[in-house]
């Protein structure tokens, strides 16, 4: 039988087959499903080939089939294993806000920066559109076309007096998306408004505080009654994105993987080199400088940490 993970709880997991039944299951025997070493080698939104045991109530895990994608968080603990947090995403929703409180640019970026090297296509939800005076509207607007040129596709709503959520809803059918966002964005005023009633898959994952101790947090897998997952990562703050490469970083930029082909240097770093096709965008005002600054700023974090 074959079929999807949809939760986790240590040692088992729940796995709805292409049959619409839901099995619990176990691993059959090691399992390595990554080059890294990983606390678990299976995660939500695997597909996998499921063996019923004789009960006929439980399973064995004997197979995955091979992911589109995958994020995974580094611990910070001594044992340097990585997590497998989700895997075949479709596409990610950084869910925003403008004021109380205002996501900074640099933290966009950044997110954008990871679905990039995860190759997830990524979108941007501005919310709490209702608290917009006439002077906020055109900072929405200004903060928008900053994306919408960059190629990343802007949505805004209201969760609470529920403006334009058949857009989202449009976006999210028949699709697993992956739901971020800084603490008191509204996310979970969103996800309860898109899932009314709602039916809560949740999937176990372990966290790891910044002290390193272990503890546990929980990506959950909610089925919408309209087709599609969301995949929530409450504790995660912020997607870490394992070892990018320097020379890779511009490539994660869509606007300047655009405009480095024509730099005079195959390797050129877009910082001070001469015949520098993204400097040369920034000074005539064609790539807007915010998204630079994240790019220098992304750039220069790297170095410290080596
Ligand atoms: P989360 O931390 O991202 O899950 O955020 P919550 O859903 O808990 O919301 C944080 C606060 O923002 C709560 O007080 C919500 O009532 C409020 N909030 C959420 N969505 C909206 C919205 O669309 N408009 C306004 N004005 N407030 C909102
Ligand atoms: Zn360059």
């Amino acid at each position: 039988m074959e079929g999807l993970v949809i939760k986790s709880t240590g040692s088992w997991y729940e796995v709805l087959t292409d049959e619409g039944k839901t099995i619990n299951c176990r691993i059959k025997g090691k399992f390595r499903t990554l080059d890294i070493k990983t606390t678990n080698p299976i995660a939500v939104g695997d597909r996998v080939r499921v063996e019923p045991e004789p009960d006929q109530e439980t399973g064995l895990i004997t197979a995955l089939h091979p992911r589109k994608n995958y994020i995974i968080r580094k611990s910070v603990n001594l044992s340097k294993q990585a997590q497998i947090i989700a895997a075949n995403l479709d596409q990610a929703f950084l869910i925003v806000t403008l004021a109380s409180p205002r996501t900074s640019l640099g933290f966009i970026d950044r997110f954008l920066v990871t679905a990039e090297a995860y190759e997830i296509p990524a979108k941007l939800i501005f919310n709490k559109l209702d608290l917009f005076s006439e002077e906020g509207l055109e900072i929405l607007e200004q903060y928008q076309s900053i994306y919408e040129n960059a190629g990343y596709p802007c949505y805004s709503v209201s969760a609470i007096k529920e403006t334009n959520l058949d857009q989202i809803r449009d976006l999210l059918k028949d699709k697993v998306t992956l739901v971020s966002g800084h603490s008191g964005v509204g996310k979970s005023t969103l996800i309860n408004a898109l899932l009314p009633g709602k039916e809560l898959k949740t999937g176990e994952i372990s966290d790891w505080s910044d002290k390193g101790k272990h503890t546990t947090t929980f990506a959950e897998m909610f089925q919408l009654p309209f087709g599609g997952y969301l995949i929530d990562t409450p504790g995660i703050r912020e997607l870490g994105v394992f070892d990018i490469e320097k020379q890779d970083l511009g490539r994660l930029f869509p606007e300047i993987r655009k405009l480095m082909g024509n730099c005079r240097f195959h390797n050129c770093r877009h910082i001070n080199e001469p015949g520098c096709a993204v400097l040369e965008a920034l000074e005539k005002g064609k790539l807007e400088s915010s998204r630079y600054d994240s790019y220098l700023s992304i750039y220069h974090d790297n170095e410290t940490r080596g």
